[in-house]
């Protein structure tokens, strides 16, 4: 590899004109040489032009602020990289697009960065921007403008907008006693990942299981396949899980004025990979399963007797309100209290 000049390294972001810090991004990004089919109009004038082809926009937006959704530095000494944040920018506003079971057509980024932030941690967060979309599948999603402002902290702010190409939106309002509630991707590994990162466990002591658990946290693996096609399968009603199985499943039972019932059996399934980080911290693997989020798997109800599509696993199944009762998530009959996060609870 060449070696970087010093000056390279050290080079913040006060150094740079906006001018030429957007020309080191923008090529990481690849908006020059990569558009979506959506895209009328790229980066370069005072706004892009993004087509609807049939008449609608699916669109979503999400923030990270330093100290609040992530650390520089953790307890366990891991530094988060730009690559993480520009990852997690992705993976989070796919999630919603996924989740209602739309296509991500593009994004635009907002970034607020202090002046001593370093150059190069601001092109790896373009770096896994570029990766995050890539990686995750979302190929007919590109990145179509943005914009830079100074902060006294760093601040990411992305909007996706997406496509239903022709189709039903996947509402959360929709299930139906007697569904079947099925879960696409995990739950409760980013839950672990965080406890990890927020241990006094040095991160170069970790095994690669443990490891793992910590990347979900720092880079979620949205089933990004999944959320076109439990629509096309006949999904009733769907979200993403964000701020946990309960307290999002809270959400979708709200929204369908139904109660959701989970098999203890699939919650231990569920919780399998959690091992590893569960012995070592003395955590119960449930505690993640049921109010972990961030794994960004999709929860979603189909009519019962049809096929699950694939990758989907049963977990539960909807029930309707018995007289006296509040929508709300049970297991196996009985009302749970596990919460997930809130981001507005003590
Ligand atoms: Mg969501």
């Amino acid at each position: 590899m060449p070696e970087i000049p010093l000056s390279e390294k050290t080079l913040t972001v006060a150094g740079l004109s906006e001018s030429d810090l957007l020309a080191r991004i923008f090529p990481r990004l690849e908006m020059d040489a990569r558009h979506s089919a959506a895209t009328v109009l790229g980066p370069g004038d005072d706004a892009a032009i993004i087509s609807a082809s049939d008449g609608r926009t699916v669109i979503s937006i999400d923030t990270q602020v330093q100290d609040q959704d992530f650390r520089l530095r953790w307890a366990n000494g891991y530094h988060t990289t730009g690559f993480d944040v520009g990852w997690k920018a992705a993976a989070q506003n796919l999630s919603d697009i996924n989740a209602m079971g739309a296509t991500a057509t593009s994004l635009v980024v907002s970034l607020t960065l202090p002046p001593g932030t370093l150059v190069s941690w601001v092109e790896d967060l373009a770096d896994g921007l570029a990766a995050g979309i890539r990686e995750l599948g979302a190929e007919e999603c590109s990145v179509a403008g943005g914009d830079l402002g100074r902060g006294r902290e760093i601040s990411v702010t992305a909007a996706v907008l997406g496509t239903l190409n022709g189709g039903r939106a996947v509402l959360r309002s929709g299930a139906r006693p007697g569904d079947v509630l099925a879960l696409a991707g995990t739950v409760g590994h980013a839950a672990a990942g965080l406890a990890l990162l927020e241990s006094e466990l040095d991160v170069h002591s970790l095994t690669p299981e443990q490891r793992a658990l910590l990347d979900i946290q720092c880079r979620p693996q949205p089933p990004l396949w999944a959320g076109p096609l439990a629509r096309t399968a006949g999904a009733t009603a769907m979200l993403d899980i964000s701020d946990g199985l309960v307290r999002d499943g809270a959400r979708l039972a709200g929204a369908s004025g139904a109660v959701l019932d989970l098999e203890p059996r699939e919650l231990g399934r569920l919780g399998e990979r959690l091992g590893p980080a569960s012995e070592l911290l003395g955590v119960d693997p449930l505690t993640w399963v049921l109010g972990g989020g961030e794994d960004h798997g999709l929860l979603a109800t189909f009519p019962s007797g049809i096929q699950l599509p694939s990758g989907f696993t049963a977990i539960g199944s909807v029930q309707a309100l018995g007289t006296t009762e509040s929508p709300g998530v049970k297991i196996a009959g009985r009302v749970t209290g596990a919460g997930g996060w809130d981001h507005f609870a003590d």
